[in-house]
């Protein structure tokens, strides 16, 4: 952390987990972070309406875990202590996929489950610790303050909760306020050509309810997937231990016209997924909550890294900048990984001591982040017959590889383990293009494997 600040004052738009991470980070290279949020402060673990998706499953991959730990130190313990739930990624996790469970013996990989809103709340209490970070609730940004040529920014107008209009001048404006993001909107405005898109339009839908506890049965697992198998199955559903020994259930689907709203759908859309534990892990079990729905209809990139006229000092990370299918669960980790460039770039603004072409660096540092995510995403979102978008070329030799990958998993613990690093975002996906791997691929038949028992193989 260096001793003298690169600058006087930064301010981050919207207080999710990209704002928090991102006003982590800012808060060793400026004086002043100001989180300007439209939302209230959470006093407890508990929903908010500027976080709609808080409301569905929300799980942490192994990166993210690992730059949160990174950033506030003993934060897993605290959230542990505190009733996030320990989990051993491919023991405790029963994940059926393509007509065969994965193999369930333990690996290096231990995860920690919780909701989200009670994740943002343990973040937001860390944060709430470092003195030169600020948050102003109810407050609703209204432009971005640009200097006379408008190359850079100057700061930002905004509108207290009282109503007020306040103008703030800042080196650095981070906007982190996810899927409503303004910015596009903002550089119109101001006569500055906005980035390209790119899109691929999913047409998914989430629906989920907590559980106070599932159906009285036994049961080894701590999570539960069952996954679509297109072009036939379009539905899945997922479930997990979470937080006060509740659980999570959530049910998603692509392409469908009504998701499931009542009682008696959620149950129905349960019952036709490709397994029936699924539903029987829910039937006699008692919810809750209401069934809450969200609906994703497409994944959105915006590609600020190359334009050429974006105000220097003006950042888009989280969100704003990127949303890829959340069945991959890769949100909060990407914004966590977004993050971290955020602080390689300002490290080597600080050799300088200069912000000049800041926003260009961070933005080109996170496509090199996200562009193997949104890879991972799309092969799979392919496969869903109505899915539209940019087939780029290989992609039916990746998706023909990758389920043979996928169904390797089922017997083979060493392809499982690469596998399971590519999905946590921890290794590259080349890792699984190795000659070894191609050869336990290509060249071994696979045997379904329909009986859910863990292995009796314990590998520590
Ligand atoms: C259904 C669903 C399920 C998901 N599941 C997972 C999962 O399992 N794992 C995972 O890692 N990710 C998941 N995600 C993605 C994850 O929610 C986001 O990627 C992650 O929260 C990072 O988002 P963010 O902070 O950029 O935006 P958000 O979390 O949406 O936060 C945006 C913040 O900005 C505030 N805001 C909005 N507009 C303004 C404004 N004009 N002025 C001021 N403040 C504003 C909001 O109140 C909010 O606090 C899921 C997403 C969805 C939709």
């Amino acid at each position: 952390m260096p001793t003298e600040k690169l600058s006087s004052r930064a301010i981050v738009i919207g207080g999710g987990v990209a704002g928090k991470l991102s006003a982590r980070v800012l808060a060793d290279y400026f004086e002043e972070v100001m989180i300007i949020e439209k939302d209230h402060k959470q006093d407890q673990p508990q929903n908010r309406s500027g976080v709609p998706q808080g409301l569905h499953g929300h799980a942490l991959l192994k990166s993210g875990e690992e730059i949160l730990e990174e950033f506030f130190p003993g934060i897993i313990d605290e959230l542990q202590d505190s009733g996030a739930v320990s989990a051993n990624f491919s023991r405790d996790l029963a994940w059926f996929h393509h007509g065969s469970w994965k193999i369930r013996s333990h690996s290096q990989l231990m995860t920690i489950q919780q909701s989200r809103p009670f994740l943002e709340y343990h973040i937001q209490k860390r944060l709430q610790h470092i003195s030169n970070v600020h948050s102003i609730y109810g407050a609703k940004p209204l432009r971005l303050v640009l200097d006379a040529k408008k190359t850079s920014i100057a700061g930002i107008e905004y509108q207290t909760e009282e109503g007020k209009v306040e103008e703030i001048d800042a080196n650095l404006v981070i906007d982190a306020s996810g899927a409503a993001t303004f910015t596009t909107q903002w550089l119109k405005k101001n006569g500055i050509a906005t980035p390209p898109i790119d899109e691929i339009q999913v047409n998914l839908c989430y629906a989920s309810r907590a559980y106070e506890h599932l159906s009285p049965e036994d049961r080894d697992w701590k999570g539960l997937l069952v996954y679509p198998n297109p072009p036939h199955q379009m539905r899945g559903g997922g479930m997990y231990q979470i937080e006060a020994n509740k659980w999570m259930v959530t049910l998603f689907g692509y392409g469908l016209d009504s998701p499931p709203k009542t009682d008696k759908e959620f149950l129905e859309h349960a019952a036709i997924l490709d397994h029936p534990s699924f539903f029987g892990a829910i039937i006699d079990g008692k919810p809750a909550s209401e069934v809450n729905i969200y609906r994703f209809p497409k994944m959105r990139r915006f590609r600020y890294e190359k334009m050429e006229n974006l105000p220097n000092g003006l950042i888009v990370i989280g969100d704003a900048l990127c949303r890829i299918d959340p069945v991959f669960a890769q949100g909060m980790s990407l914004s966590a990984l977004e993050a971290k460039q955020l602080e390689k770039v300002l490290k080597q603004a600080t050799k300088h001591q200069s912000l000049e072409a800041i926003s260009k660096k961070a933005h080109q540092e996170f496509q090199r982040v996200l562009s193997i995510p949104w890879l991972i995403a799309s092969i799979e979102d392919f496969r869903f017959p109505h899915t539209t978008g940019n087939r780029f070329f290989g992609l039916s030799f990746l998706q023909g590889y990758i389920k043979r990958v996928m169904l390797a998993c089922s017997d083979n613990q060493i392809v499982y383990e690469k596998f399971m690093n590519v999905l946590h975002l921890k290794a590259h996906p080349a890792t699984l293009f190795a000659p070894k791997m191609i050869k336990s691929i290509l060249f071994k038949t696979v045997t379904p494997r329909h009986n859910l028992d863990k292995e009796k193989v314990i590998r520590s």
